[in-house]
């Protein structure tokens, strides 16, 4: 058998422990056929075979993002970015030209908002918008997309109150309503707040958004993503695409489900799990938040803020309600993941999981948390004890993302160190993936690779988080394949497994960390298809 695309002269991070090693590679129909030195595979080469001097740069198992929000990400691409603005003087100065620029545009959506204070250091609320827009609503999400900022008007469109009526819209429950206005923006938003729109997507719209997300994941090196919010109409427009050979991407989509759900979305994640087979689209996973986030006092903590000694943030679920969902999920063979963010969230998932007794194997469901920004010591060996794999985003940490101190202050100096502690639950024994959790963070891996080898301690009692670059990129590798049960067949380069691969333009192992910063991908290869490649 001849080769499709053959690639020599590369550095091949192999992430098998049997192979670590190889300079080149063949790749035939979307497998990998051989994988060794030059001259090993050189007979695989035929007169059509694609052939790809790789100059001796890293070359990689594509990149597994393990929580994304790809239609979110790209629907929100039409909004005003306000990453940027600092103050609210910036802000006025920016929606000012906007709506003046657009005035098509029935609403005003901005997004990336950092929590702004008055001078009184309180948080800015309707009023502050009104004054700067009263005549068309305004709505504007915050980086971490657990606060929403309205005007008068678009609280009215939505049909009166919601929230306390400041205008200051916390979490799903509350923002879910006016968000369902916004056009395509709430349409994608609609599987993370359970909020039905007036109107759906049109088929073709929503393969436009498909198309959109996967040339972004492409171009990073990105062959799969975990999209954390999603239904089964998601999963059936996904395998759309795929008949149509448009899909650049793998996608394993959760099933979000919110407080008060019924037993019947649990249903659907089953229905989910058995609707595609292919190695392209997957379900079986069910998503549950169980706090908020920590800049908005949501987060379930052990102990009070360090801001507001009256508050702890609460658990979305009691014990109780948590377990009969775990038991669900556990009899129809679902993977639940839980949003944790908070030391007190973390533990009381953990305590759940604990008590389900049908717990055979490691691993067993291939469980999640993700984020746990905040976790106790004594959790960490828990973990691995009860097979709970931890879902962190190397690009969230305070010092590094937007947002800077809020998180740092609301925790305070005396927990600081318990603050992202990668290296701490790979040395308790735990399962570490990585992702970005885009839109919330750019979408770019080798960025996220740079805080991870670059990391500075949070506080001066903190132990150091930073990481080596095989553990990273195990993390958005082999163990991310693992979390979605697909261990055999991707995440690594090897023959037999399926040929998604990433060149990149340095050797990333002659000086991982001095490299990184201007690594770039070259080359994306999905289903052993070329889908991205750097001119
Ligand atoms: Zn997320």
């Amino acid at each position: 058998m001849k080769c499709d695309i053959l690639i020599t002269n590369a550095h091949v991070i192999t992430m098998d422990p049997d192979n670590p090693w190889a300079e080149a590679l063949a790749i035939g129909g979307n497998k990998i056929l051989a994988v060794g030195k030059n001259a090993d595979i050189l007979d695989l080469v035929g007169s059509d075979s694609i052939r790809i001097d790789a100059q001796g740069n890293s070359l990689l198992p594509g990149f597994i993002d393990s929580h994304m929000h790809l239609l979110i990400g790209c629907a929100e691409l039409d909004n005003l970015n306000l990453e940027s603005i600092q103050s609210m003087a910036e802000l006025r100065q920016v929606l000012v030209s906007y709506q003046a620029i657009h005035p098509e545009k029935l609403w005003i959506c901005g997004s990336h908002m950092k929590y702004l204070t008055k001078e009184d250091g309180s948080l800015i609320d309707k009023n502050d918008l009104d004054d700067i827009i009263n005549d068309r609503p305004v709505v504007l999400m915050a980086y971490d997309y657990h606060t929403v900022w309205v005007n008068s008007k678009a609280l009215e469109e939505a049909g009166g109150e919601a929230g306390d009526g400041t205008g200051l819209l916390r979490e799903p429950s509350q923002y879910g309503k006016v968000l369902a206005k916004t056009g395509i923006w709430g349409q994608a938003l609609s599987s993370l707040t359970g909020v039905k729109t007036e109107e759906t997507f049109q088929p073709m719209a929503l393969q436009k958004l498909i198309r959109k997300g996967t040339e972004i994941t492409s171009q990073y090196g990105i062959t799969s993503i975990h999209n954390m919010d999603g239904n089964i109409h998601m999963q059936k427009a996904f395998l759309e695409a795929e008949q149509r050979d448009e899909l650049d991407t793998r996608i394993l989509i959760s099933k979000s489900i919110m407080p008060g759900s019924g037993i019947e979305e649990i249903q659907e994640a089953a229905e989910m799990k058995n609707l595609s087979s292919s190695a392209m689209v997957s379900g079986g996973s069910v998503k549950i938040f169980m706090d908020g986030v920590i800049e908005s006092e949501t987060a379930c903590l052990l102990e009070p803020y360090a801001t507001n000694a009256r508050s702890k943030g609460v658990n979305l679920y009691s014990g109780e309600q948590f377990r009969k969902i775990v038991a669900a999920c556990q009899e129809l063979d679902l993977q639940v993941v839980v949003h944790a963010i908070g030391d007190g969230a973390i533990r009381h998932t953990l305590d759940c999981f604990e008590k389900e007794p049908n717990r055979n194997g490691e691993y067993p469901f291939r469980h999640r948390i993700e984020h746990l920004e905040l976790i106790h010591p004594d959790d960490i060996p828990r973990l691995k004890r009860l097979g709970v794999i931890a879902s962190m985003q190397p690009y969230h940490v305070p010092v590094y993302g937007a947002g800077d101190n809020i998180w740092l202050e609301k925790v305070g100096k005396d927990r600081i160190k318990n603050g992202f502690l990668w290296q701490s639950i790979r040395h308790g024994g735990g399962k570490l993936i990585f992702s970005s959790d885009w839109p919330v963070a750019s979408p770019d891996p080798l960025k996220a690779v740079q805080s991870c080898l670059t990391r500075l301690p949070l506080s001066e009692d903190s132990t150091s988080q930073r990481q080596e670059i095989h553990a990273v990129l195990r993390s958005y590798t082999t163990d991310a394949a693992f979390a979605e049960h697909q261990e055999n067949i991707k995440g690594k380069i090897k023959a037999g497994y399926l040929a998604d691969v990433v060149l990149l333009s340095q050797n990333l192992l002659v000086d991982a960390e001095k490299a990184i910063s201007d690594t770039q991908v070259k080359m994306t290869i999905l289903d052993g298809r070329i889908i991205y490649k750097k001119e």
